[in-house]
């Protein structure tokens, strides 16, 4: 029910109610989503275009809730970056990944790891000496790993952001910008940051053979990143056509849902056996 109160119109209903209900309930449960071990790891493998062999793969966390079922983070990353939650989640997905990388090493596999890092993780200026703890205790190197970073989370305070990512780049970690031409940024600070690989947006490339819009955006994202000595990697390729498209364009590598989706990481050592034995 609205009422009118005065000149302010005041929303007052069961559902808003009820929706800051469910947000505080959502927020104790992603708290002990973590403790209760009820996260996994998925990986998205990257392919190297032209020699199709896989160079690397995208951590993307999922959460397997008791009663929900399977969810995907749209339903719960937003949320735990709004509460500071996310820094948790980071940890975890931080010390799940050089698990994994552990893991691939022992069986002398040698891929780059890529991590999404969020706003907030930007402003946690410890993040990387305790990164560099994590990856000390997995006797893991930090050049095994990319950071995957957005333009509106690094414009939301660059100055900070560029303290945290000199640091992490100090340490030998490589730094990516992800959804590359979607945020409202300035092309200036491709110039300053230390980053070394683009990620252009799967809004771009998912239609690209049928739009010739997203055709020369994304030509234009390859030459620009190539013409400042980053690797380019295509997001959403979903079929053949794109997967040729990009080839011909140059561009380094590709992932999507034509070449394979996220799997859970334990499953990833089989599945790269399957690959080149067939
Ligand atoms: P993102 O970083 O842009 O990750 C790529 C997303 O595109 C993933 O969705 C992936 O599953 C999906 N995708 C990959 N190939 C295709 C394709 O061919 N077609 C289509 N339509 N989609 C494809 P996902 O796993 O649902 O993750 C969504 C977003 O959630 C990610 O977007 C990232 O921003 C965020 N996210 C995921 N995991 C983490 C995490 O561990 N930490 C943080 N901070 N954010 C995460
Ligand atoms: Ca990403
Ligand atoms: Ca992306
Ligand atoms: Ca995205």
């Amino acid at each position: 029910a609205k009422r009118n109160i005065g000149n302010t119109f005041t929303i007052y209903s069961p559902e808003i109610d009820s929706s800051s209900q469910q947000n505080l309930s959502l927020l104790s449960e992603l708290r002990s989503a973590i403790q209760l071990d009820q996260l996994r790891l998925f990986v998205q493998p990257k392919l190297a275009l032209g020699q199709q062999h896989v160079v690397g793969v995208e951590a993307l966390v999922r959460w397997e809730h008791p009663t929900r079922g399977f969810l995907v983070p749209d339903q719960f990353i937003p949320f735990a970056e709004q509460t500071g939650i996310i820094r948790l989640l980071t940890r975890w997905i931080l010390n799940k990944s050089a698990d994994l990388c552990a893991d691939l090493i022992a069986h002398d596999i040698h891929l780059k790891v890529s991590v999404n890092i969020s706003t907030h993780d930007l402003l946690d200026q410890d993040l990387p000496v305790k990164f560099a703890d994590i990856l000390t205790r997995h006797r893991v190197k930090t050049s095994s790993f990319c950071l995957e970073i957005t333009e509106s989370a690094i414009m939301n305070d660059p100055v900070r952001a560029q303290i945290t990512l000199d640091r992490f780049s100090a340490m030998g970690v490589e730094l990516s910008i992800d959804d590359f031409g979607t945020g409202y940024s300035s092309l200036a600070y491709l110039k300053r940051l230390p980053v070394s690989e683009l990620k252009i947006d799967k809004s771009f490339v998912m239609d690209m053979q049928n739009n010739d819009d997203d055709r020369i955006i994304v030509k234009s994202t390859i030459d620009l990143g190539h013409n400042m000595g980053l690797r380019v990697v295509a997001e959403g390729v979903e079929n053949a056509v794109v997967m040729d498209l990009l080839t011909s364009m140059g561009c380094d590598q590709a992932q999507g849902n034509y070449i394979n989706n996220a799997i859970p990481a334990q499953q990833l050592i089989a599945w790269l056996a399957d690959q080149y034995n067939t």
